[in-house]
């Protein structure tokens, strides 16, 4: 079993080392960093500045070079968007998920960063990574706020949540090993 971890567009290479490090020991199984893909305009709204998580989605989803991997998941540095919703943190479907990292700074609610922030925003980027991938492994959203699979509506609820799978995620967020 693996993933394949696809940066689209500019993404920092302390992040995709965090998650290949990260994820690898959260469901046991081979990271593999995939080739960068390029800014994807097409999924581009002018009127809102944002990115549609969904046409992003459904582009990584069956591209053939990821055919040898079990799940693929993408990580985008600008906002994104779904039907009905101003934002997401991302989005997934059954097979990939990819996630935007751009309101997981500080930076983005106006505040200053400092040296413990960086640790706030790595906790934040595997949270809603490991998020995502437990929906590409069948899992929905869980009741209990301190449990991954919360679903966040802010940058509070994935403060909050962190990580961590709750003991009744636990079994389905293991389904790969
Ligand atoms: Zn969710
Ligand atoms: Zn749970």
């Amino acid at each position: 079993m693996s993933i394949a971890l696809v940066p689209i567009g500019e993404v920092d290479g302390e992040v995709t080392e965090l998650l290949k490090k990260k994820l690898r020991k959260t469901f046991n199984v081979e990271v593999s960093l995939a080739k960068t893909l390029s800014c994807p305009d097409y999924a581009f709204n002018k009127a809102r500045g944002q990115y549609l998580s969904t046409a992003i989605l459904e582009d990584i989803t069956y591209k053939k070079e990821y055919s040898a991997y079990e799940r693929v998941l993408g990580v985008f540095d600008r906002d994104m968007y779904a039907s009905r919703l101003n934002f997401v943190f991302g989005e997934a479907g059954a097979r990939a998920a990819v996630i935007s990292i751009a309101r997981l700074r500080q930076s983005f609610y106006g505040l200053t960063e400092d040296k413990k922030d960086k640790k706030l925003f790595q906790r934040r980027v595997l949270t809603e990574a490991v998020h995502e991938l437990g929906h590409t492994l069948g899992l929905g959203h869980c009741k209990d706020p301190r449990c991954v699979m919360y679903f966040s509506n802010s940058i509070a609820d994935t403060d909050r949540k962190g990580p961590g799978f709750c003991k009744r995620c636990e079994k389905g967020g293991s389904a790969f090993s």
